[in-house]
């Protein structure tokens, strides 16, 4: 994610966060022999309520219906999963939206609301270990979320459509989820429109219908992805489908901006930028690409949506390309994407890379050096905040972004060009679709390196004060 600059600083505005209350499921209760109810939330301390216990999610097939005349979503969630403990009953995440019916395994289930739980009660218990699927009919107008630490997200109903995005979570919002990054999953979306919109999401391309008066479209991500890597934008797109490096390669800006404009010719970078990041990340995680332009003035950040970024209209306000945002979310594709989150306290593994990656760009592209922009970095940096565990109000904060790569830059400079790449692809190849700690990073890298880094990572990433320039 990266938030819109109004001037050209790397500094960011400081998020303020209201708390998220959410209801807590009790346990307890309905215990039926060894079998007990999945735990309501994975005790991230920094997304209280967010995902769920007791079963991992392998795969979604969505297939939602949106009426912008009405605000009215309907859809069928049909997940498949594997029980990882006894359960005689779980959670999914859905916040607003009626359920009108449950099924796992193909039998009626019983369901309950608590806030933004969904309580799904199978007839029988799961046993550990055991595949099994929930089947979810829902509907109704989806919602907004304002929780405050990205501005809006969650669904947002634009004059045309809707736009379906944010971070640290947004899925709920409209799908049932286990809506937590440790629990990636495939995805199969298929959204079907009034005729002459157009509804863009992750992945692959599939084949597109129409029938009396509505257009089905149809995507699919067949990487592990993290729920809040999801996106939905419906309405009048100029959308563009090509293929890059063989493989799918879609972008969209909105009709009512000009084909030639900055938004469109930022898009169209989008192949460059990523081979170029792929020469010092390694190969490219995903098996399409592309790019969304929206200009709804609520979204005030970009989001490296899996695939298939979102970027806000604040960062074309200048007239010219912005490749700086386009390189920024095209590496989260490998740091934050490929490679996610196992906790949110770990987002300086997402943005410190992120962020270097403008850094490697804009050196790329006949700016300043990495070195330089390191520099000059270094003197404004507020070292008592950490870039680990930084603290809900600061999970999108500077200490996050800019101190996380100065981190970077620092293990660079320790361990020498060479083997602070090899770390990077080491990095993307060993946790490729999968997710990962900061210290998983520093084992990994005094691995590679073949000496002890984690003093260099303390001092860079969470000491009280300015370390020395190596
Ligand atoms: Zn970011």
């Amino acid at each position: 994610m990266r938030r819109t600059r109004r001037r050209i600083r790397p500094a960011l505005a400081v998020a303020v966060v209201a708390a998220l209350v959410f209801a807590a499921c009790t346990d307890g209760g309905d215990e039926r022999g060894d079998f007990r109810p999945g735990a309501a939330d994975l005790a991230d301390p920094y997304v209280p309520g967010a995902g769920n216990g007791g079963y991992d999610v392998a795969g979604y097939r969505l297939a939602v219906r949106y009426d912008p005349a009405t605000d009215r979503l309907s859809g069928r969630a049909t997940l498949t999963a594997t029980a990882t403990a006894a359960l005689s009953r779980f959670n999914l995440d859905l916040a607003g939206l009626d359920v009108s019916r449950v099924a796992v395994d193909g039998r009626p289930a019983g369901s309950a609301r608590d806030g933004d739980e969904l309580v799904v009660t199978p007839r029988d218990g799961l046993s550990r270990g055991a595949r099994f699927t929930v089947e979810v009919d829902y509907s109704g107008v989806p919602a907004a979320k304002t929780d405050g630490q990205l501005g809006s997200g969650g669904f947002l109903h634009t004059a045309d459509g809707a736009i379906a995005l944010g971070q640290p979570w947004s899925a709920a919002t409209w799908f049932p989820v286990n809506d937590h990054p440790s629990d990636k999953a495939t995805y199969d979306i298929e959204v079907t429109v009034p005729e002459g919109l157009a509804a863009l999401s992750n992945g692959v391309p599939g084949q597109r219908t129409s029938a009396d008066g509505w257009t089905t479209w149809r995507w699919a991500e067949r990487a592990p992805m993290a729920s809040y890597l999801t996106t939905l934008v419906i309405g009048d797109y100029r959308v563009q489908s090509g293929t890059h490096a063989g493989r799918p390669m879609v972008t969209a800006v909105p009709a009512s901006l000009p084909a030639t404009g900055p938004e469109a010719a930022s898009l169209a970078r989008t192949g460059e930028i990523a081979d170029f990041l792929a020469t010092r990340f390694g190969p490219y995680p995903f098996d399409s690409y592309g790019g969304v332009v929206v200009t709804d003035g609520r979204v005030g950040y970009a989001l490296e949506t899996q695939s298939r970024p979102v970027y806000g209209p604040g960062f074309f306000r200048g007239g010219r390309p912005n490749l700086g945002v386009v390189a920024h979310e095209l590496a989260h594709q490998w740091f934050g994407n490929s490679v996610a989150l196992s906790r949110w306290s770990d987002i300086w593994l997402n943005e410190g890379f992120a962020s270097y990656a403008e850094w490697l760009w804009e050196e790329h592209d006949g700016g300043r050096t990495a070195q330089r922009t390191f520099e000059l970095e270094y003197v404004g940096t507020d070292w008592s905040r950490p870039s680990v565990d930084p603290g809900r109000s600061r999970l999108f904060g500077a200490a996050v972004y800019k101190r996380g790569a100065l981190a970077v830059h620092a293990l660079r400079r320790t361990v020498g060009d060479d083997t602070f790449f090899r770390i990077l692809r080491t990095w993307t190849a060993e946790r490729r679709d999968g997710n990962a700690t900061t210290d998983d990073l520093v084992a990994l890298a005094e691995r590679v390196a073949g000496r002890p880094l984690r003093p260099v990572f303390d001092a860079w990433l969470v000491g009280g004060t300015a370390p020395a320039l190596p």
